[in-house]
């Protein structure tokens, strides 16, 4: 083929030059490794030939030739046809039959494949070739009159449709080849599709001509070559239809990278009793058991298995009413398994008793399933630890861990409403709108969901109530989402369509109207929420970690075990948790957290008891008041740190000064405030004077952070105080620990100076009192913009730094974590943002600061220790872009300790390229 023809084609590396490549028994020019150029499709149709599977003959033209349509106005390159033509004739010769022969003639399918899988986006062309006389040709060979229409009119639905753009909803919502066939079964008398004869089918096809004739304004090609040409046409366009446009950013794949366009031999599933289509799995996709698994169609074409209109039978009916055949697919499973050394989901065709294959692809597959298969196959040899470790999607391992619902009521449930799925799991219960209401729905031992429209500490009682989160406001970073993820609840928040009515308690939603007291389901993994209850059960991995189940007894442990060690060996960063009580640090020490990266004191001060201490001291009305007030809380906080220090031994523990703006802790409206007042034997105008005093426009920017202690020191030295007082009893008790004081929200270096100032005097008093000292180190979190700008300063104060991205995200990119609710679906949907910035790092923005940050906090004291404790230390993306940045741990919630140590070793095996290219947040503009 000559070369010139193809010189301004983007260069092809593969096969220098060819534009068309066959396949199939006798020859095969292409192999698996020729992704680029011949799809994902095209390169295993190539490669199960060479390995002796039986694939119909065919040829893939090179998915090059896409880019250069592009590049020429739709011109294909000029030695395309002959090259096209040069593959045709090799098909008729190895089939014996003639592309428009009226007696025996070639039918070719036509489809698309690129490189990454993009399943059904864009167009495939079936049973080409057909007119009115090959159709006549093929009834008379084969004797079987009924196929022969059949076909033709499957073809003639198709060409229209996929070439002739004739729109399936163009009439009145309904396509016009199903009016057509509809009308014809009503006339028939018939009931479905597979009861029409030969006479029918033939009619129909007359009708569908018609269709053509008026939808496409001209009448339906019957020349064969025209049909090929504009089938290769058709799919090379789809690769710019919208569908395939959204999967390409939605999925981060180059427009550069165009489709290739398979044309091969048609087979039949259709031809008589002894044929049949379906597909198969070579493991089972949902539970990841080594068994053939899928469905057939006998005596049907692709397209009825995919269409619903009849039901396939499982392959597993195939073992006792075909044997020979189960046998041959088996045999085929095993040798892709064994060549592709992964599992596959594989499309077959009977004909006559004859299996083909017609393609095969890395298998979709859940969770569990992901999890079960890499550990086995590593098992059997197929793969080695680091192979197994790559094809575990991090997050799956997060599926053995969170409750689930039955599968088969959730196939029966519909969703009301979606939200973003917040605190992963299933969770299932009855609605309550307020803290009390599920605290007491729990007391009766009662399930319960609790909604409102966004959560405050206030709500602290019913977070730890509820099994399940819903509000109607905020995002991933939320308050509610942060504390359903720590304390490992289940939470849909943002769920905007929800219009809740907290003095009706009612929650009303599309046509729905919910009560207090009305069973809801939340899917926390998606966001979906349900009317009614749905089944769901505490994961088998969970309950060997709760010690209610022997390891030996569980099917998924072990392999939850076998991941998690191999994950230990490869990865370089450490994994912490975020956590704020003693049974949170423990459940993240199970999960394999090797220390607290964050633990937020403020969620120490929401239990009733120690609420009112925090607002006495809030409603002080000078600095005398306040540290009497503050006297009280000091035992409760020290006896909190001596727990938490208990429970995490010599491993270090990252806690940060008070952080929140103080109005959170003060109720939100004036009866409530009255209320506290009369509680505290306060007068109820200071209350109400010191709310209105304490109110901000922005709290988000207001006093809170290391300002609150910059403004009021008593409450650092308090809390300097407690800690170094827990630290010293420990190590008394001969376990010391490893604290590490962190000051939030710092932008000036001096403001660390000022605060570990304090820090450093209470610390020097508490070794002067108790005659203990206590190693520890003070470090700051980076959140403010101007932080990683002027790391290099601040680092001359701090001995470790913690990314708070949360924070970090909202103030680089002006961004509220809150409320961003009303324009975030619309940033989505234009694709401003490729995911939701505050769960995915925005590596351009974000990331960019982090960078920096790191750059200059090294610059200034070497090996400086780093962390990140924002939302983002749990997400697999981001985290890989923490090890790149050269972080020394991630911080995340405890059920996501073990999907950041998969992710982390994931990072140090070399997915970060991919990783990163695929899933950068914000698509690059110029
Ligand atoms: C952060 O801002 O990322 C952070 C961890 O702090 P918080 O979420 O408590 O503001
Ligand atoms: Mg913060």
């Amino acid at each position: 083929m000559a070369r010139s023809a193809s010189s301004s084609i983007r260069p092809v590396t593969d096969a220098a030059g060819q534009l068309v490549f066959a396949f199939g028994p006798v020859r095969t020019d292409g192999h698996a490794g020729m992704r680029g150029t011949l799809g994902g499709k095209g390169a295993n149709l190539a490669e199960m030939a060479r390995i002796g599977l039986p694939v119909p003959p065919g040829f893939t033209i090179a998915a090059e030739v896409c880019a250069y349509l592009a590049a020429h106005d739709g011109a294909y390159p000029p030695a395309l046809a002959a090259a096209v033509d040069g593959g045709i004739a090799d098909l008729e010769a190895q089939q014996g039959k003639r592309f428009g022969d009226a007696d025996d003639p070639l039918l070719v399918s036509v489809r698309s494949g690129s490189r990454e899988s993009m399943p059904g986006m864009m167009d495939t062309v079936l049973n080409l070739g057909l007119n009115d006389e090959t159709a006549a040709g093929l009834a008379r060979r084969t004797g079987d009159a009924r196929f022969a229409w059949d076909c033709y009119r499957r073809f003639l639905r198709m060409y229209g449709e996929v070439v002739l753009g004739i729109s399936p909803d163009a009439a009145n919502g309904q396509g016009p080849f199903d009016a057509v066939q509809d009308a014809l079964r009503a006339e028939a008398g018939l009931e479905q599709d597979a009861d029409f004869a030969a006479e029918h089918l033939g009619e129909l096809v007359a009708r569908f001509k018609a269709v053509v004739a008026v939808y496409a304004g001209a009448p339906f090609p019957q020349e064969p070559r025209t049909q090929l040409w504009g089938a290769i046409g058709a799919v090379f366009g789809s690769w710019n239809n919208e569908r395939a446009v959204r999967y390409r950013q939605r999925y981060g794949i180059s427009r550069a990278a165009g489709t290739a366009v398979n044309v091969q031999a048609m087979v039949f599933g259709n031809s008589g009793p002894a044929s049949a289509t379906g597909v198969a799995f070579t493991r089972n996709p949902a539970t990841g058991e080594a068994a053939l698994y899928g469905e057939y169609l006998a005596n049907a074409q692709g397209e009825d298995v995919v269409a619903g209109a009849r039901t396939p039978a499982p392959l597993a009916a195939l073992a006792t009413e075909d044997a020979p055949l189960y046998a041959a697919l088996q045999s085929a499973s095993a040798k892709l398994e064994a060549h592709f050394k992964d599992m596959q989901d594989f499309e077959f065709t009977v004909e006559a008793g004859r299996l083909y294959l017609l393609q095969t692809r890395d298998a979709k597959r859940t969770g569990p399933a992901a999890v079960r298969v890499a550990v086995e196959m590593q098992r059997a040899g197929l793969i080695d630890e680091a192979t197994a470790l790559r094809r575990i999607p991090a997050d799956s391992i997060g599926s053995l861990l969170a409750p689930a619902f039955d599968s088969q009521a959730l196939a029966a449930a519909k969703p009301i409403a979606r939200g973003l799925p917040a605190g992963p799991g299933a969770a299932s219960g009855v609605l309550a709108f307020t803290s009390e209401a599920a605290a007491k729905a729990a007391q009766n031992g009662v399930r319960v969901v609790l909604c409102r429209v966004e959560t405050s500490p206030d709500d602290l009682q019913g977070l730890l109530a509820a099994d399940g989160i819903l509000t109607a406001r905020g995002g991933v970073s939320s308050h509610a989402a942060l504390v359903a993820r720590q304390l490992g609840k289940v939470c849909v928040c943002g769920a905007s369509e929800l219009a809740i009515d907290l003095r009706a308690r009612t929650l009303a939603v599309g046509g729905a109207l919910l009560r207090e007291g009305d069973a809801v389901s939340l899917d926390g993994s998606t966001g979906a929420v349900y009317a009614g209850g749905i089944a769901t059960s505490l994961s088998e991995v969970r309950q060997v970690l709760a010690g209610e189940l022997s390891a030996e007894d569980s099917f998924w442990y072990p392999l939850f075990a076998t991941v998690m060690a191999w994950a230990d060996r490869h990865r370089r960063i450490a994994v912490r948790a975020n956590a704020d009580t003693p049974a949170a640090a423990e459940d993240a020490v199970r999960l394999g957290a090797e220390g607290i990266g964050l633990c937020r004191t403020e969620h120490m001060f929401f239990d009733d008891e120690r609420i009112d201490a925090m607002r006495r001291m809030i409603l002080a009305d000078d600095e005398a008041e306040r540290r009497a007030a503050l006297a009280v809380l000091l035992p409760f906080q020290r006896q909190d740190f001596e727990a938490l220090f208990a429970a995490m031994g010599e491993r270090p523990v990252t806690v940060r000064l008070l952080d929140p703006p103080l109005h959170e802790f003060l109720p939100a409206t004036p009866a409530a405030g009255q209320a506290l007042a009369a509680k505290l034997g306060l007068p109820a105008e200071r209350v109400e004077a010191r709310i209105q005093a304490l109110s901000e426009v922005n709290p988000m920017l207001g006093c809170r952070g290391c300002r609150l202690g910059v403004l009021h020191p008593e409450i650092t030295e308090m809390q300097a105080r407690a800690l170094f007082e827990a630290a010293a009893a420990a190590q008394r008790q001969g376990v010391a620990p490893r604290l590490e004081v962190m000051v939030p929200l710092v932008g000036f270096a001096d403001e660390l100076a000022d605060q570990a100032a304090v820090v450093r005097r209470v610390a020097e008093a508490v070794t002067a009192e108790t005659g203990e000292r206590v190693a520890y180190q003070l470090g700051t979190m980076i959140e403010v913009p101007r932080a990683a700008l002027t790391a290099d300063r601040i680092a001359d104060h701090a001995e470790f730094f913690s990314f708070g991205t949360n924070d970090l995200t909202q103030m680089t990119l002006g961004l509220s974590r809150d409320d961003m609710h009303g324009f975030y679906d619309r940033y989505v949907q234009k694709e401003i943002f490729a995911a939701n910035p505050f769960a995915r790092l925005d590596e351009a923005g974000v990331g960019e600061l982090i960078v920096e940050a790191v750059r200059r906090g090294r610059g200034t004291r070497k090996g400086l220790k780093i962390g990140i404790c924002g939302e983002h230390g749990g997400d697999p993306a981001s985290i890989a872009f923490c090890a790149q940045a050269g972080l020394d741990y991630v911080s995340c919630s405890p059920p996501r300790v073990p999907v950041a140590r998969l992710a982390a070793a994931q990072a140090a095996l070399g997915e970060t390229g991919r990783t990163r290219s695929r899933q950068a947040l914000v698509p690059e503009r110029r």
